[in-house]
């Protein structure tokens, strides 16, 4: 059976049957429904838009802002330009991956964001096919463990195939940045400060107050409290942004000179609160992950308590806590370290998850997605930007269709 395009993931089930919320819709329910039943194994089912896009003049193609670079923001831009429109994508980080960072340290890589991505929902494990097509996504086959008791290690398979971006984790929004073609670019290094509607346009600023353009569609693919300062001048969706709570995590990179004697590859940390044992959530060898340069490289998360907790501490001071923290977890005895660094994730995860897909708001042309919208993790980001460029697209395209063809010129 046809899915809708964003109805199935497992994920985003059991949603309210009508969320409009004060003039605003959330994004699943907007598209007509025929738009829903074309579901191809493409980037995003857009087969029936294809015929109306051609109508619409190649010059006076809609030009989309799409701010934030992470996964989310990257397979909107993807979608975007797929149909026809044009893309910007600014992004305030140095390099492409968001969430989905690779940090590089003398000869070695740490992932010290997202560990490695599952896909449940058929459309994402579409896209993970094709990345691992394209040679920058593999399966990682690490031993994985869970220690609940200090030292004590117990195996803990999986039938989900863990995949991870090669040769690190940003290589797949990299991949999606390098085919946005012609008419998408990504700026890095360039933060915006506010979007602002002027004569139904979108005009953002960035700092110092610097235009960075108008445009006639808007994308926000943040994390849930930096959207909501962008999402100023759009007030529902700005406070539904604002009521997303997201977690912290401390992410500790730690390399040795040899292996260090510990069997797992991947070990989940739940040790009980209040034992003075909660300080991790997860340790990870990154170097046994596909295609990663030899050596002993080693990523450590805080647990979200803990982070949150310690948030303001010196990173030095948090990369020593966690560190010792880690021997005594794997139970191995103090190994000085070669290299040792900690980053602080403000924004890490969303608490609780909201399973909507995106949010939208169709008399603005504006889109609000990221994994807080759609269930969390690197695939509720990426379908959470499909679905938020599905509904501008469509949006767009009634928009046309409701005028006379001499006029039609897009979107208005
Ligand atoms: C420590 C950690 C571990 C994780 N582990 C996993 C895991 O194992 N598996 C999994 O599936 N998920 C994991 N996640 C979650 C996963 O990384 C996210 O769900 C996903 O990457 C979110 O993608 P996104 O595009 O929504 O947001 P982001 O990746 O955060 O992208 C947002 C982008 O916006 C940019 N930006 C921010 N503010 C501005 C601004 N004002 N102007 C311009 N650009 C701006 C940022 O530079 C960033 O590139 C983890 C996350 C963290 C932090």
């Amino acid at each position: 059976m046809l899915r809708a395009p964003y109805q199935s993931a497992p994920q985003t089930s059991g949603s309210r049957p009508d969320n409009r919320f004060g003039g605003l819709t959330f994004a699943r329910l907007c598209p007509r429904r025929d738009f829903l039943l074309h579901s191809e194994p493409t980037r995003v089912s857009f087969t029936f838009y294809t015929p109306n896009m051609t109508l619409i003049d190649p010059a006076r193609a809609p030009s989309i802002a799409v701010v934030g670079g992470g996964i989310a923001g990257m397979s909107a831009a993807c979608a975007l330009v797929d149909q026809g429109a044009r893309v910007l994508v600014f992004d305030k980080g140095r390099g492409p991956g968001g969430r989905t960072s690779t940090r590089r340290r003398d000869d070695l890589r740490f992932d010290h964001g997202a560990q490695y991505f599952t896909a449940r929902d058929e459309r994402f494990e579409r896209a993970v096919a094709r990345w691992v097509d394209a040679g920058v996504a593999s399966p990682w086959r690490g031993r994985i463990g869970q220690v609940t008791n200090p030292g004590v290690i117990e195996e803990k398979p999986s039938a989900r195939v863990r995949y991870v971006g090669v040769p690190g984790m940003n290589a797949v929004v990299r991949h999606l940045a390098s085919s946005l073609g012609s008419r998408g670019e990504v700026r890095f290094g360039v933060r915006v400060t506010a979007a602002v509607l002027v004569e139904g346009r979108w005009l953002l600023k960035g700092d110092r107050n610097a235009d960075l353009g108008t445009f006639d569609a808007l994308i926000v693919a943040l994390p849930a409290p930096q959207a909501a300062v962008v999402l100023n001048d759009a007030p529902g969706l700005f406070e539904q942004a604002l009521a997303i709570p997201m977690l912290p995590c401390w992410s500790v990179m730690a390399s040795f000179d040899r292996r260090l004697p510990v069997e797992s590859d991947g070990i989940f940390v739940n040790m009980e609160s209040g034992t003075g044992d909660a300080q991790l959530s997860w340790v990870a060898r990154d170097s046994s992950k596909p295609q990663r340069p030899p050596g002993e490289a080693w990523v450590l998360h805080g647990s979200p308590g803990w982070s949150e907790a310690n948030i303001e501490r010196d990173p030095r001071e948090v990369a020593e806590a966690l560190l010792v923290a880690f021997f005594r977890a794997v139970g191995i005895s103090a190994e000085t370290p070669s290299t040792l660094d900690a980053h602080r994730w403000r924004f890490a995860n969303a608490e609780p998850r909201t399973s909507e897909g995106c949010l939208f708001d169709r008399q603005r042309l504006l889109a609000a997605c990221g994994d807080w919208a759609n269930g969390g993790r690197v695939e509720g980001a990426y379908l959470s930007g499909v679905q938020a460029a599905e509904c501008m697209i469509s949006e767009m395209l009634r928009r046309a269709q409701e005028q006379p063809t001499s006029s039609r010129p897009w979107p208005r």
